[in-house]
């Protein structure tokens, strides 16, 4: 059985990068039928939170990626990875290190000062440890080998490796008990069955020292796949200044969990030229073979023209429910059923000129706006006098008209015809005086769906 898992460390936000991780690890995982779970791991409790651990519930929840079993906390897994680790010392393939802080730092400082990465220098890993002060300190520190390589056939980097003489003796246990985050991540990948480690490759590196863990225990390898990082349009780390980079944000903003999913699995995973992907379909095409190496880019704009895309695919329904909520916290707006009703009807038309929810609500708030409404300068210009008249003449003729866009649209082009204007002319201040504005869906849907008594009464307003 496959088996994946997305492992976020609960410190901040859920950051679009590791959405899209969890979003490669569960249709990888669904591809082949088998599971994806979720491990928080929490074991820096000083940066964890709780609200940090809920954001990245509710912004895997939004997603739709959803966990097959609930989800593993690592620090309730801590007698574990501490058990292994006695496990090592006992069979000689972990030892204990009596370094005391002031050697460690010096160590650090002399590396550092010619310019090498700092190293443990491997002075206990022979020594007796009755040697050391009676009940002073210990670590556990593996014992790496330092002849050779470790290699790993990474499923989208290829084949990588480091020679050990590189990697020094690595801390699992701490003096206090507590255990390292790479010997954890190895236990619980381990004891929870994961069959593929499918994560950013910002992680490589670790991946040489957790690959030393997993042999000194003489457990299976998983396959690892580590995925490009997404960075910013400049190829800078993604951050802030870019845009959105927080999954809530970009609920936020206005995006469809849909649209984001399709734009994180086209961004670093190609099949052919295939651009609007659904669930259904990424599950079925879904393979690490098409995954780039280089770091993808993210285009903001790129990914509103491909939510624009999903909106007028969405549902009426769920879309109305979308702007009633957004609209609802708008103290200048009425949201009673009519209101509501209206907005439904308008639907289909408003979804075409939407490119985010924000500005679908945007574009549905006159449906919800109580007399007199507000002018903008452009729409008041189109309300001269003389179409005021005009809107004045128009109303009884719509006071008998049949309110259906149809209807309507006969009423105002025989309007039109009689007065000798083009409708356009009819249209623009009528438009104007229903909405506020010179936007909005054709003005037959718009009368239709404001209903005839709303829409004299905007007229009366304009025209008395
Ligand atoms: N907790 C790590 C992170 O949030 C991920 C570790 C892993 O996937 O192995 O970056």
């Amino acid at each position: 059985l496959i088996r994946t898992r997305f492992a976020p460390s609960p410190t901040g936000l859920l950051h679009i990068g590791g959405a899209r991780t969890a979003l490669f690890n569960f249709l990888f995982a669904r591809h082949h039928g088998g599971e994806f779970v979720l491990r928080i791991e929490d074991t820096d409790r000083a940066r964890s939170t709780a609200e940090a651990t809920q954001v990245i519930l509710d912004g895997l929840a939004w997603l739709g990626l959803t966990s097959d079993a609930p989800p593993v906390y690592q620090t309730s897994r801590e007698a574990r990875h501490r058990e292994v680790a006695l496990q090592m010392l006992g069979e000689g393939r972990a030892y204990r290190c009596y370094a005391t802080k002031e050697e460690l730092d010096h160590m650090r400082a002399e590396a550092t000062a010619a310019g090498r990465p700092p190293r443990y220098d491997g002075r206990w890993r022979d020594r007796d440890p009755a040697e050391a002060p009676e009940g002073a300190p210990f670590a556990i520190r593996l014992r790496a080998p330092r002849e050779g390589a470790t290699e790993v056939e990474d499923l989208v980097q290829g084949h990588v490796r480091v020679a050990n003489a590189e990697l020094d003796d690595m801390i699992i246990l701490r003096s206090d008990g507590t255990p390292t985050y790479l010997h954890a991540v190895v236990v619980d990948d381990h004891d929870m069955g994961i069959t593929h480690v499918i994560r950013g490759d910002d992680h490589l590196t670790n991946t040489f020292r957790q690959i030393q863990v997993y042999k000194a225990m003489g457990w299976d390898l998983p396959h690892f796949a580590h995925i490009p990082l997404i960075h910013g349009a400049d190829g800078a780390k993604l951050s802030k200044r870019h845009g959105a980079v927080s999954v809530l944000e970009f609920e936020r903003e206005g995006f469809l969990p849909e649209a984001l999913c399709n734009y994180l699995l086209r961004l670093g995973w190609g099949h052919g030229d295939a651009e609007i992907l659904s669930r259904e379909e990424a599950i079925k095409l879904f393979d690490l073979g098409g995954v780039g190496r280089a770091a993808s880019r993210m285009d903001y704009a790129k990914l509103t023209h491909l939510n624009g895309v999903w909106l007028r695919q969405a549902d009426d329904a769920r879309l109305t429910q979308e702007v009633v909520r957004r609209l609802a916290s708008n103290a200048d707006l009425t949201l009673d059923e009519t209101a509501k009703t209206r907005i439904a009807l308008l639907m289909p038309a408003l979804k075409e000129r939407a490119k985010t929810l924000v500005d679908l609500s945007a574009s549905a708030a006159f449906l919800a706006r109580p007399l007199p409404l507000p002018f903008e300068p452009k729409a008041e210009a189109h309300l001269t006098l003389e179409a005021r008249q005009m809107l004045a003449e128009l109303a009884p003729l719509l006071g008998e008209t049949d309110f259906t866009t149809e209807g309507v649209d006969a009423a105002l082009r025989a309007f039109a015809e009689v007065s000798g204007k083009k409708l356009g002319q009819v249209a623009q201040p009528l438009r104007a005086a229903l909405t506020g504005s010179t936007t909005s869906p054709p003005i037959d849907a718009t009368l239709a769906a404001l209903g005839r008594t709303e829409a004299l009464a905007r007229i009366a307003a304009v025209s008395e």
